[in-house]
């Protein structure tokens, strides 16, 4: 039988290059339902992670993009006009939870502070989410998760995640991987060969040190791929 979550799964394995125990330690998090933070600067390979992640345990994953424009209403759903009167839309959200899927906040401290607040009864367990509009508990089903990403680095006193939201989550720390596994993912993943891509890398690790001397984040894996692709 197909669902709604169906269009989430993943078909084709994402490459994706371990660089320490994350795989491992996820899949521990995952058999728990655990709620999951993964921290580190853009473009160190989270979002790539968790897509590998849902494609070998066989979930859907459902991505959204945080920003500050970013209502609860976008999370959970709404009720939209149609031809016979008002329908109730689910949000991803709330998709997520009711199917099934791995739901994968990005950026979540760009999201305004209420909106943060209605993750919370799906992170503690409880693992409801109520859709106060519609007047419905949904229970989470058993496969859901939360992800959220956390840059740590971004965030000012002014816009940071709530301790109470904070604590509610298992963390994974991301770093840029050390130089020769960087360099095998740049030149994968540029399709460049091998010695370049490590003369990339270097580069990029020379260049990680000017951050805060006029630089406020360091080129990351993704900016070397790009380089390496035009180089290609
Ligand atoms: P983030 O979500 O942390 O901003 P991404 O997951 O989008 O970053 O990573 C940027 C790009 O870097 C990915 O598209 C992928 O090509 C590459 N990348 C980074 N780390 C890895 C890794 N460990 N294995 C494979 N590819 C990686």
């Amino acid at each position: 039988m197909s669902t709604i979550v169906d269009q989430y799964r993943i078909t084709q394995e994402p490459y994706y290059r371990p660089v320490a125990d994350e795989v491992e330690l996820y899949e521990a998090a995952y058999s728990v339902r655990m709620p999951m933070m993964l921290k580190g600067p853009t473009g160190c390979g989270k979002t790539r992670f968790v897509e590998y992640m849902a494609y070998k345990l066989g979930k859907p994953l459902i991505t959204v993009a945080c920003n500050e424009d970013m209502t609860a209403s976008d999370l959970v759903g709404r009720f939209l006009l149609s031809a016979s009167g008002t329908e109730w839309q689910d949000g991803p959200l709330a998709i997520a939870a009711r199917h099934g899927a791995i739901c994968y906040l990005d950026e979540v401290v760009e999201a305004r502070q209420d909106t943060t607040v209605v993750i919370h009864p799906l992170t503690d367990n409880r693992r409801v989410l109520p859709l106060e509009k519609k007047g419905e508990l949904v229970h989470a089903h058993p496969d859901f998760q939360i992800v959220i990403s956390y840059n740590p680095g971004y965030q000012s006193l002014m816009k940071d995640l709530k301790q109470s939201t904070k604590q509610r989550f298992g963390a994974l720390d991301f770093t840029w991987p050390d130089p020769a596994v960087e360099a095998e993912i740049v030149a994968h993943e540029a399709g460049i060969d091998p010695a370049l891509a490590a003369r990339l890398v270097e580069i990029g690790a020379r260049a990680r040190n000017l951050k805060g001397h006029g630089l406020d984040e360091g080129v990351s894996t993704r900016m070397l791929i790009h380089a390496g692709r035009l180089m290609a």
